[in-house]
């Protein structure tokens, strides 16, 4: 029993920096190489416990699973953590006194360290099917190079053997759970961004035949006033429409920056967010929409509404909302947007629209992939807003009754 319970441990203190890693670091992580660094402690810190606790079957017989962090550091961390995990699995086994096991250690990393670094290249570049296949040799040829030199070193036993076979299989079949569980994750998390970036890209399509009708109205109506500056009797307000035409073009190339900024792919960057701000450039960018749709966009701002997000995911929200708000309303309409600090820290942004409403059910339903009530719709801009929302650690919530009209309330830590 024993024996199963060191191995479970053996097997938790593995892949519990694989968790770590999805859930705090590859998100929050600021910069690669503060990822490389705190992935290497974790491992570091990974292979410590390795060694403290192996599984023993009796006098001089211990097996452990050091050779997982080590590996999975040095393939996907890179060359100089795996170092670094070497020279962590040197020392600490010197710290347990100069014996043949410690020539042993030495000479195993000796004869295993490069040649993980010779594959990492590779391995990084490689797909799921390949990592598996790199990982598992490299497990499976350490475990053989550990064989053959501690039994040349102590001699070979029918009792080591068996010790040393166990290992063997235990660390092949751990390794290729864990990269299939790695890579696994890895997938659905791609996915995740992926989708952001796909329902981005249907937005702007969208929004682009009313985008180009927009550019074209302060076109023309400079053209208008340019040919009315040519008139042979120069009219008296010559100065008021130069500054007409002036404030349309400076329109129409704001709205053209606006528009660049949204498309543009996002860099995985949190920065203070003045929300005022952004809402009043998503207003913006929705000018044309909302004026197809028959549709009053009235906001109440208060200042001082900052947060720590990432503006292009938070605009990306905030068009979704507004978006589906302006198509609740067939017949037209006002939303109102506004935004305020709340008493327990948040910032509040609400959009209020007077559409056709959800009953409970729908908005129980609102977030899941694919749910749309719409022609058109592909239901996957709200499942994208919660993500996002969620990821900023806010919450939306939606008050909503048929045939009155909806409420989306998106609260996000105020800095
Ligand atoms: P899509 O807009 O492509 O249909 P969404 O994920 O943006 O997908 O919205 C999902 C569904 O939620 C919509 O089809 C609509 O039925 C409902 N919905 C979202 N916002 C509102 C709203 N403000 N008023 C009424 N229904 C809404
Ligand atoms: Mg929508």
């Amino acid at each position: 029993m024993s024996i199963i319970k060191d191995f479970l441990l053996q097997l938790t203190v593995t892949v519990i920096p694989i968790f770590i890693y999805f859930t705090f670091i590859s998100e929050k992580a600021t910069s690669n190489k503060n990822k490389k660094v705190m992935m290497s402690i974790l491992w570091g810190i990974s292979i410590l416990f390795c060694m403290s606790f192996p599984v023993s079957f009796g006098q001089n017989a211990r097996v452990e699973l050091r050779i997982i962090p080590l590996l999975f550091g040095t393939l996907y961390t890179g060359s100089g953590s795996g170092i670094f995990l070497a020279a962590i699995i040197i020392l600490y086994r010197l710290s347990f006194g100069i014996s043949l096991g410690f020539y042993n250690t030495v000479l195993v990393l000796l004869l295993t360290l490069p040649v993980m670094l010779f594959f990492q290249k590779t391995f990084v570049r490689s797909n799921k099917e390949k990592k598996v296949k790199i990982a598992v040799g490299l497990a499976f040829y350490y475990c053989l190079i550990g064989l053959t030199l501690s039994g040349i070193l102590r001699g070979f036993s029918m009792d080591y053997l068996r010790v040393q076979i166990i290992h063997l299989i235990f660390v092949v079949i751990v390794t290729w759970f864990l990269i299939l569980l790695n890579e696994t994750i890895r997938e659905i998390y791609q996915l995740r961004l992926e989708m952001q970036n796909t329902e981005k890209l249907r937005v702007i399509s969208e929004l682009t035949s009313v985008f180009a009708h927009e550019i074209r109205n302060p076109l023309q109506v400079t053209r208008g006033f340019l040919q009315l500056l040519n008139e042979p009797e120069l009219p008296e307000s010559k100065k008021e429409y130069i500054q007409i035409s002036i404030e349309e073009l400076d329109r129409a190339n704001e709205i053209v920056s606006d528009f660049l900024a949204f498309g543009k792919p996002t860099i995985d960057h949190n920065e203070k967010v003045d929300m005022g701000y952004q809402i009043q450039r998503v207003v913006n960018i929705l000018q044309s929409y909302t004026l197809n749709h028959n549709v009053e966009i009235k906001t109440d701002i208060l200042d001082h509404c900052r947060v720590y997000a990432n503006p292009q995911k938070v605009n990306q929200t905030l068009i979704n909302i507004l978006k589906n708000a302006i198509e609740s309303m067939p017949n037209g309409g006002t939303v109102w947007i506004t935004c305020t600090p709340t008493d327990d820290g948040y910032i509040k942004i609400a959009i209020k629209d007077q559409g056709i409403g959800m009953t409970k059910k729908q908005i129980e339903r609102l977030g899941s992939p694919f749910y749309s009530l719409k022609e058109s719709g592909t239901g996957l801009g709200m499942m994208v807003s919660f993500q996002i929302i969620r990821s900023f650690k806010g919450k939306i919530e939606v008050i909503s009754e048929k045939d009155k009209g909806t409420e989306f309330i998106i609260l996000l830590p105020q800095t």
